[in-house]
């Protein structure tokens, strides 16, 4: 291995999304710090608001009401979004209102959100990772259909807040019940029921928002750095979880990382210490 050349990932910057109540860009900030001891990590601002520029903003919401999913049955593009759609888009893009409900098709935002990153930072040796509010899928050509996604690797790495509650599926039981509360009527026993389930699943404002990202946020970077993301241990962060339960425990659990994962950390943290040396 060319752990020197691995160091090529000089600068992580991490855009934070203030519509994230329980997210803490610099409690991320600090994790990251501390696992990738060489780099360079500074959190910014929300990343449209950092990166677009006024005059761009119009173009910019009609090209994200384009790439809206209408119909997560159909592979069809937004292509004529109607001008309401567009507004939406200025608002949330302004500031106005928080963008949510509303599902994107996550390949095609990767790419507009990229086109923002300037020239100078859109080398290898800079790593953007995007929390944003926005709901993204992608289509599964095996089923047919998109599917809620809670991160979309590469650069940008976009990671889904309010996705990270969507994605993942619930316990088994919780649709069971749920099936049999729909049969009967009783709707209003639903919100009830998932008081009974609390602890299982990430909600939007969990106070384990800040645990579970780190994991996310180090399937970036491993993507970016060693050229892995997913794992097959389930106690590992990088484990690609399906259901809430699975993530909570590969999040989570005590150990961090399985041994492979760990042992590639460790080497980075070897290699800095040995260049701090020469520099003695
Ligand atoms: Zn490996
Ligand atoms: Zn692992």
């Amino acid at each position: 291995m060319h752990w020197r050349s691995l160091k090529s990932c000089r600068y992580i910057h991490l855009y934070e999304d203030p519509s994230a109540k329980t997210l803490d860009i610099n409690v991320i900030k600090q994790y990251v710090s501390e696992k990738i001891p060489y780099a360079i990590v500074d959190a910014r601002a929300e990343f449209t608001r950092y990166h677009l520029k006024g005059y761009e903003v119009d173009s910019f919401a009609r090209r994200l009401a384009s790439i809206r999913v209408k119909n997560p049955l159909t592979k069809m593009p937004n292509q004529e979004p109607l001008y309401g759609e567009v507004e939406y888009e200025k608002r949330v893009l302004k500031g106005e209102i928080r963008g949510s409900g509303v599902l994107y098709d996550g390949f095609e935002l990767q790419t507009l959100l990229s086109q923002l990153i300037g020239e100078e930072e859109s080398t290898l040796s800079h790593a953007h990772i995007v929390f944003t509010s926005r709901l993204f899928a992608t289509w599964d050509e095996g089923d047919g259909r998109y599917h809620i996604r809670v991160i979309i690797l590469g650069n940008p790495s976009i990671i889904s807040t309010t996705g990270v509650a969507e994605g993942p599926a619930m316990p088994k039981e919780f649709y069971r019940l749920q099936q049999t509360l729909l049969a009967i009527g009783a709707t209003q026993q639903i919100e009830l029921m998932k008081e009974r389930f609390r602890g299982r699943y990430i909600d939007y404002s969990d106070e384990r928002l800040n645990e579970v990202m780190k994991g996310y946020v180090m399937q970036a970077l491993f993507y970016q750095i060693f050229g892995e993301a997913f794992c097959s241990s389930r106690r590992c962060r990088l484990y690609n979880a399906h259901w809430q339960e699975e993530l909570i425990e590969a999040q989570l659990s005590k150990q961090e990382f399985c041994d492979h994962h760990q042992s590639l950390l460790n080497q980075l943290k070897q290699d800095e210490e040995e260049d701090r040396g020469d520099d003695c």
